[in-house]
């Protein structure tokens, strides 16, 4: 099962960066989403296949019509936040605020009721139990925040398996679509989005895809936008894992979408057989 997901922010939508970190800086930088978005939608109306797009509550309202676009043209639209703000730093009050905007603003702007979720950089931990309870009770039934390995933002290595199961937390379970994992040797990577997919080549890709049962992508529009300007004053590394494989990421996906078939997250879940699969308990 090969899932096809976004995460819908701009170019300057750098997370732990002091010039991009809160909504106050973004409006000094100009938007790009708009074309790239409709980049994106054509390839996939090309290709016949359905994604999932995880919005910003803040996009949807400097972009309704782009947003309103992503479901006019069949797919999903699900929240990946209002802010952009990871959620061990906000705690428990500021994300069910977050949450709830977010929800809010893209079941006004889209019509549909949004039912899933992608915490901003996977910051949900295993220090975060009650982030399920506040999206159960925001009415999010299916949560793609668990990346199940160490990463800079969180992560949440203890998860277990890298397949949809159900997290189990006081009265509400939520259908947990982790990232899914690579291994080579001690080192756990995830190659189906980000700094990787950009790194690797195609050939890597089709190799790793071929291989798993269960891929979890997460694009950004930013990874295949060899124009877009650069975030001013990132450290050496950053700037290589931001902007590192720009010009071929787009190419490739366009390959792997010929060579293998994938589906949407709602479709997906109408094919995991949920009386079956791991249940996890949080407390
Ligand atoms: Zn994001």
């Amino acid at each position: 099962m090969n899932i096809l997901t976004f995460d819908i922010e701009d170019w300057f939508h750098i997370l732990e960066h002091p010039t991009t970190r809160m909504e106050e800086d973004w409006g000094a930088f100009e938007s790009r989403l708009p074309d790239m978005l409709e980049r994106i939608l054509d390839l996939l109306e090309e290709k016949s296949f359905k994604g999932t797009f995880f919005v910003l509550g803040w996009i949807a309202r400097q972009h309704p019509h782009s947003i309103r676009q992503i479901a006019a043209r069949g797919h999903e639209v699900a929240s990946h936040s209002d802010l952009h703000q990871l959620v061990y730093e906000q705690g428990p009050l500021a994300f069910q605020k977050d949450v709830e905007q977010s929800v809010q603003t893209l079941e006004d702007i889209v019509g549909e009721k949004v039912r899933a979720f992608r915490a901003p950089g996977f910051s949900i931990t295993a220090r975060e139990p009650w982030a399920f309870e506040i999206l159960a009770e925001a009415g999010i039934e299916i949560d793609c925040s668990i990346f199940p390995a160490r990463r800079a933002h969180g992560g949440f290595p203890n998860f277990g398996a890298s397949e949809p199961a159900l997290i189990e937390t006081h009265g509400h379970a939520i259908k947990e679509f982790p990232m899914n994992t690579s291994r080579f040797l001690w080192f756990s990577f995830v190659f189906s989005g980000g700094g990787y997919f950009r790194l690797f080549p195609h050939e890597m890709l089709r190799f790793l895809t071929n291989r798993a049962n269960y891929v979890m992508t997460y694009f950004h529009l930013r990874d295949f936008d060899p124009d877009q300007p650069v975030v001013p004053s990132l450290s050496p590394w950053r700037r290589f894992k931001s902007y590192y494989g720009l010009g071929r990421a787009l190419p490739k996906l366009t390959r792997l979408l010929d060579e293998f078939p994938f589906v949407s997250l709602y479709e997906a879940e109408a094919l995991v057989p949920w009386d079956r699969v791991r249940r996890v308990r949080l407390a």
